[in-house]
């Protein structure tokens, strides 16, 4: 527990009791006393008067030798296992072969988790460290937090990473600062420094212009989170197994202070950029919403899902979650069509590593052509449906 109490300097005043949210806090002996309930949230700090109570920093000076392991965070919703859980264990794969003598584990919470478990073993985990418990069926950011936050620090990880999702994205800070370290957020591309064999981690900054490579070299565990779409899977290796390990659980139902009432999928959550193995995308050279018919129609004769440019999204012709690029979904799929599409560095950061890209453009000097593998100038009105005819 990183908070501490100098029974010297208390005077027994119980401000702090007052400002704890999470009852943590006791009166011996008219001293104030830190329970386990304590998520070292640090309202207590400034609450007291006499200065007593302080928090003990990790960092500098810590024994960053006692930290050993990559983790990946296992996102799971209603026991499906989010897809870049998988890319992020590829990805762990080859950081713990660089550093050596490490294994790659899984941190997986929920309730009913036997075939997860096997899943992740398939998908390149060691070892799974599971928390089950009607409490973690859903998330919460209480009590994931609380729970990783104990898991870290029982076992200690060298690196954790999480899908940089809505959840990843809520969960990570929360963690990083209960642990006092370094988190980068949005990763794509992450690599060991040979020398420190830390972690190097590689972001888009100020718009994409810019990419900026992250060290955390004083504090553990490394943090990332990660862009879904952008670390390659392992292959499946069916059969595989490993060793899982519960986690100690030390939750309470008041530990969480979020009730979900009820959860409301919208039509937007059908649509599966991440998942889909071919794209077409439609952008501002369709002229008018109604070209998206085309391109629908397009997806559907080939079997695909539709994608569009932030143009066509702010033109108010589809919606943002079909939107590909720096500022909406980063995609990998085996085809990407791009139609009407000119190619500008935003829309290129969410899709340039697709297997094969198809540009379909009026104008031959499109920058979409410089990364397309296949490109055809023309009128896309025209060249669809020829496309459509041939494509069986
Ligand atoms: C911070 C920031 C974040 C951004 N994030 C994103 C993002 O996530 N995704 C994204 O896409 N953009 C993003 N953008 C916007 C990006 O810079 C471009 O403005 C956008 O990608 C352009 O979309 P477009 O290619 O559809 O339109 P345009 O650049 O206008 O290109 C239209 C193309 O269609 C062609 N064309 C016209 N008519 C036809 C026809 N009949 N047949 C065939 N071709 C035709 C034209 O030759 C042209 O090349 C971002 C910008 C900023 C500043």
């Amino acid at each position: 527990m990183a908070v501490r109490v100098n029974a010297e300097k208390c005077k027994g005043c119980t401000l702090c009791v007052k400002s704890c949210p999470f009852d943590a806090i006791e009166m011996k002996e008219k001293k104030a006393v830190i329970t386990e309930k304590c998520t070292a949230c640090g309202a207590c700090i400034e609450k007291c008067p006499f200065h007593a109570i302080s928090k003990e920093e990790q960092g500098a000076g810590a024994d960053l030798s006692a930290y050993k392991d990559v983790w990946v965070f296992a996102e799971q919703r209603d026991g499906v296992i989010t897809p870049v859980v998988k890319e992020l264990l590829g990805k762990g794969r080859g950081l713990a072969n660089d550093i050596g003598d490490v294994k790659l584990c899984a941190i997986l919470l929920g309730e009913g988790l036997g075939d997860m478990t096997k899943e992740l073993f398939e998908a390149g985990a060691d070892i799974v460290y599971t928390a089950e418990s009607p409490l973690l069926y859903r998330y919460t950011a209480d009590g994931y937090t609380k729970v990783i936050t104990d898991a870290i620090h029982e076992f200690k990880p060298e690196i954790v990473l999480f899908g940089a999702t809505h959840i990843g994205r809520d969960l990570a800070p929360r963690i990083a600062k209960r642990v006092g370290t370094g988190l980068t957020a949005d990763c794509t591309q992450l690599d060991i420094d040979p020398e420190t064999k830390g972690i190097l981690q590689t972001r888009p900054a100020f718009g994409g212009n810019l990419m900026a490579t992250i060290k955390c070299p004083g504090h553990r565990p490394q943090m990332s989170t990660v862009r879904p779409g952008v670390m390659d899977k392992l292959p499946v290796q069916e059969g595989r197994t490993g060793e899982v390990k519960p986690v100690s659980l030390n939750l309470q139902e008041s530990d969480i202070r979020t009730k979900i009432l009820e959860i409301v999928k919208t039509a937007r959550d059908m649509v599966s950029l991440t998942d889909a193995e071919i794209i077409v995308s439609g952008g501002a050279g369709l002229g008018e919403a109604s070209g998206f018919k085309l391109i629908q129609k397009f997806a559907d004769h080939v079997g695909g899902v539709v994608g569009a440019s932030r143009a066509a999204v702010d033109s108010g012709w589809i919606d943002h979650s079909h939107q590909v690029g720096q500022t909406g979904t980063t995609v990998k799929p085996k085809i990407y069509i791009a139609c009407g599409i000119s190619g500008a560095i935003q829309h290129l950061a969410g899709m340039q590593t697709s297997d094969i890209i198809i540009a379909i453009n009026k104008n031959p000097m499109a920058p979409i052509f410089q990364v397309a593998d296949y490109g055809i100038v023309g009128d896309l009105y025209k060249v669809i449906p020829e496309i459509m005819e041939v494509w069986e």
